[in-house]
């Protein structure tokens, strides 16, 4: 509990410093971020009100009440029943917590419903958005989401390395096949389910990087790019090999699969606190275009990845965001051949000190 409470003062902090009133969270992962308390959104009222003075509020409904109680460590918790307004309850909860009025920054995702009604229930409050402080504070780990994520980088790791014992057995089996195989080794490892949606692509699918999987056979030389991650205590692993499970692949593969290799290490090298997002891309980018591949990296280097999987910093072209230790991102270039094969090799990274961590540790070769 100790870790929401940090992060709700040093929220506090910076609302203050901002001179705004607070933050009204609706169920997201800012919610969890805060107050602890994990539940996918509904049509009923439940808020959370952080304060830039004093201690945080629930409204919620009162069916959820118990729930909150055993996950949150926030003690003021305002229940309403089915038959009651919410919206009279949380006029007097905010009026109570010195946010009747003032700037207040909504959750992004909240439905326009309950942005709506905070509107109505509280006419003299100026609306912003809480990511311009949450943000800042999410995009740089603290020790606990460091230790989940981690300790899911080695859950996906595990299954990877059952995943490159399949060898012959492979041949044959379909992508869905080999999804539902990673999938069960995730659990069986001690992952949370899927953190997104498995990928298995192989031969010409491996070039359409956003392919999930479908019913077709791997055969003898088929590359296949297994992009997959799990979760433990709510957060990701996400990490990408491109394989030859059996036989020989196919003209060229080994010369992309070494340019894209040497791609991602360039990237990974280029990470250090103040250097560029847009700098670690272009680390990638150069050894791809100088190779003669450029256009065939379709995509973004990286993505940040917390208890949402693409989430801030952005590795992208032109970026001038700063890296700072802490930050967590993927470094994952590729090459996509349409109609033939795709190669994409990615880790998630920390930002440390003096470079970074690398969170998946597997052989990033293709011959398993
Ligand atoms: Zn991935
Ligand atoms: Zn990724």
């Amino acid at each position: 509990m100790q870790n929401f409470e940090d992060r709700t003062r040093r929220c506090r902090r910076r609302l203050r410093e901002r001179g705004a009133a607070g933050v009204v969270l609706f169920p997201s992962p800012n919610l969890y971020y805060l107050g602890g308390f994990h539940e996918e959104p509904s049509e009923r009222h439940l808020f959370l009100f952080v304060p830039s003075e004093g201690d945080p509020a629930f409204v919620a409904p009162e069916l959820y009440g118990d729930q909150i109680r055993d996950e949150s460590w926030v003690e003021d918790v305002r229940l309403w029943a089915d038959g009651d307004d919410p919206v009279e309850l949380v006029a007097e909860t905010a009026t109570d917590l010195g946010m009747a009025s003032g700037e207040l920054l909504a959750d992004p995702t909240m439905w326009a419903r309950f942005t709506q009604d905070l509107r109505a229930a509280l006419p003299d409050a100026e609306w912003g958005l809480a990511d311009e402080v949450l943000g800042p504070l999410r995009v740089r780990k603290d020790d606990a989401e460091l230790d989940a994520l981690r300790r899911a980088g080695e859950v996906a790791d595990a299954a990877m390395r059952d995943v490159g014992e399949l060898g012959d057995d492979a041949v044959g089996m379909t992508e869905a096949d080999l999804v539902e195989y990673v999938e069960e080794r995730l659990v069986a490892h001690g992952g949370d389910g899927p953190s997104f949606g498995t990928i298995a692509g192989s031969g010409p699918n491996g070039a359409k990087p956003h392919h999930r999987h479908s019913d077709r056979e791997v055969q003898r030389g088929d590359p296949v790019v297994f992009d997959f991650g799990t979760r433990v205590d709510g957060y990701p692993s996400d990490q990408t090999r491109t394989v030859v499970p059996a036989g020989d692949p196919p003209a060229e593969f080994e010369s992309v699969h070494d340019v894209v290799r040497e791609a991602q290490q360039a990237a990974v090298d280029a990470v250090e606190p103040g250097v560029t997002a847009g700098a670690v891309d272009a680390a990638a980018r150069e050894v791809i275009e100088a190779a003669g591949y450029g256009d065939e990296f379709v995509h973004r280097t990286g993505h940040g990845a917390g208890l949402e999987v693409h989430e801030e910093p952005y590795i992208v072209a032109g970026s001038d965001r700063e890296l700072e230790t802490g930050m967590v991102f993927s470094v994952e270039p590729g090459v996509y051949r349409p109609g033939e094969f795709g190669v994409r090799i990615e880790d998630l990274v920390v930002v440390t000190e003096d470079g970074c961590e690398r969170l998946n540790r597997t052989d990033r070769g293709w011959r398993t």
